[in-house]
């Protein structure tokens, strides 16, 4: 077992785009390891590459007693959106609510190398996302709403 020192805001591996994976060898194989173990240790929901300092689209989700690998991920269909609070085991102490597709299909291939075509929705639609960004060197304070002021605009003559 080997769990990963996580990067955190600041540091510029957050912020550059992880590489296409070629092909899934013993090494890929060790850091999908490394990475399922953080993730637990850590009791996140999921984990992309970059969060512990390795440039390769990679992500582990683990919901629901489910724990998914996905290598090169690529959203192809989006469907819905809805607002949601957010964390990242990379930004202690911070949430935000989030605007993401409730339901998307995701392409990717799995630990076995195997394309995958597989529809995502509501908690692991959000924390595939979330991962997919992270792989884009984007983080979720980025696209955090801020609620207030997305409240209804005052009826015109309104006086404050
Ligand atoms: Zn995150």
């Amino acid at each position: 077992m080997a769990v990963l020192p996580l990067k955190t805001i600041g540091d510029p591996i957050l912020r550059s785009k992880a590489k296409e994976v070629e092909n899934v060898n013993e090494r890929t194989r060790e850091i999908i390891k490394n990475m399922k173990d953080t993730l637990h240790e850590n009791e996140g929901l999921g984990l992309a590459a970059n969060q512990v300092g390795i440039l390769q689209q990679i992500v582990v989700i683990s919901i629901e007693d489910e724990e998914i690998v996905l290598i090169n991920p690529e959203i192809v269909e989006k469907e819905g959106r809805k607002l949601m609070e957010e964390g990242c085991l990379s930004v202690p102490g911070r949430q935000g609510a989030v605007p993401r597709a409730e339901e998307i299909m995701v392409e990717y291939r799995n630990e076995e190398e195997n394309q995958q075509r597989r529809k995502f929705s509501d908690l692991a639609a959000r924390v595939i996302q979330h991962e997919i960004d992270h792989l884009k060197g984007e983080l979720f304070v980025d696209k955090v709403v801020d609620i207030s002021s997305a409240a209804p605009e005052k009826e015109p003559g309104s006086v404050e």
